[in-house]
């Protein structure tokens, strides 16, 4: 569908209940913390069994769900990341949100769950950041968290995939994200995902449990976990929620999705695109943290950093395993410094946007 027919087919499906008073008012947008305040609207869709009904933009709010609400049990629960932006001029525009979109229903797929129509999700979408565009912050490195998710909502507490299920979209005005160096752990115990798991779906169950892993590794002094594979526990995977990196000589390296344990980050096909446009080699491929360990005594290994729709890139500064402590200087980070720099520059419409990245609404 055309952009145009497929907003007409929103229109006309999403009924709109704007806010009587907008809450705006009350947002300090110098000093934002990200996820405690959300914009004025929200969306809400039922599937009935059969199609999506009850489709419906409103004023934010709570919802009630009945305890036996098959999502609580058994998990069947999905969400995407996404950040809108304003370019030079104050138009709102969404970054690749299609993108999100088809890994949605990737993860929707997976989960046995129904998938999400494109005139609800991006029509959806585009709706909503049209009515809170004023909630989108234009200071330096402040975007609109933009929050899909999809819950079952059968009231039965059997083992089944459920027959009814919402989706929904909140959004949440995001602060600067300060690129303070993380400091990782490669966790060599608990893994994240396994072959033929669920590991490249964004299902909430995913980061249910990296929860206590993780907080093992920040007791020890560490910001995130280094997830590596379930079976010689060397393989690189990710690095918290974030999609990993390693700059060896002129090569850029980042583990290859082929295994279905990495969620394919839609920041990671951005970065991999302007990589090669800066001349680097990149190469998707199984990468151990042995060929890291190798790259950093023989002094090739440059830089090492995460990248998500969070942080854009989180630069690696010290990388531990077992008793080998990797230590990099962040301040000489040539080519993650120049990423952020041009991701920002497209994202807020600096540059020309010769990639079609911007989904404007
Ligand atoms: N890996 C995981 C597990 C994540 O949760 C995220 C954040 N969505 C990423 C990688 C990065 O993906 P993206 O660039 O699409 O935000």
């Amino acid at each position: 569908t055309t952009k145009s027919a497929l907003m007409e087919e929103s229109k006309k499906k999403i009924k709109v209940t704007k806010i009587k008073e907008s809450r705006i008012g009350a947002v300090d947008f110098n000093n934002l913390a990200f996820g405690k305040m959300y914009a004025d609207h929200m969306l809400v869709a039922d599937f009935d069994g059969k199609e999506w009904v009850n489709a419906e933009i409103l004023p934010y709010g709570n919802i009630s769900v009945s305890p036996s609400n098959a999502a609580w049990h058994y998990g069947q629960a999905i969400f995407e990341g996404i950040k809108a932006y304003k370019d030079q001029e104050g138009n709102p525009m969404i970054f690749r949100p299609v993108d999100n979109f088809k890994r949605f229903n990737v993860s929707a797929e997976r989960m046995g769950m129904v998938s999400v129509p494109e005139w609800l999700f991006m029509g959806g979408l585009a709706q909503l950041i049209d009515m809170d565009r004023d909630w989108i912050p234009t200071g330096e490195g402040c975007s609109l968290y933009l929050r899909p998710f999809m819950i079952a909502s059968d009231e039965y507490i059997g083992v089944r995939p459920s027959e009814h299920y919402k989706f929904m979209i909140i959004n949440s005005p995001a602060g600067p994200y300060f690129n303070k160096p993380i400091k990782l752990l490669v966790q060599d115990k608990y893994v994240r995902a396994f072959p033929g798991g669920v590991g490249y779906a964004k299902a909430a169950g995913n980061y249910g449990g990296t929860m206590y892993p993780t907080e093992l590794a920040k007791k020890a002094g560490y910001d995130q976990v280094l997830w590596v594979d379930g079976f010689e526990y060397k393989s690189l995977q990710e690095c918290g929620t974030m999609n990993l990196f390693v700059i060896i000589g002129n090569k850029a390296i980042t583990p290859d999705l082929s295994q279905g344990t990495i969620l394919a980050g839609v920041t990671r096909a951005s970065v991999m695109e302007l990589l090669k446009d800066m001349g680097l080699t990149v190469e998707e491929r199984p990468i151990s943290i042995d060929e890291v360990i190798a790259a950093y005594k023989d002094g090739t290994l440059r830089e090492v950093f995460g990248t998500g729709t969070a942080a854009s890139v989180a630069y690696v500064e010290q990388l531990d395993y077992k008793d080998v402590s990797i230590k990099l200087d962040t301040t000489k980070y040539a080519v993650g410094s120049e990423i952020i720099k041009q991701m920002d520059a497209i994202r807020t419409g600096k540059v020309a946007d010769t990639r079609g990245w911007n989904f404007r609404v």
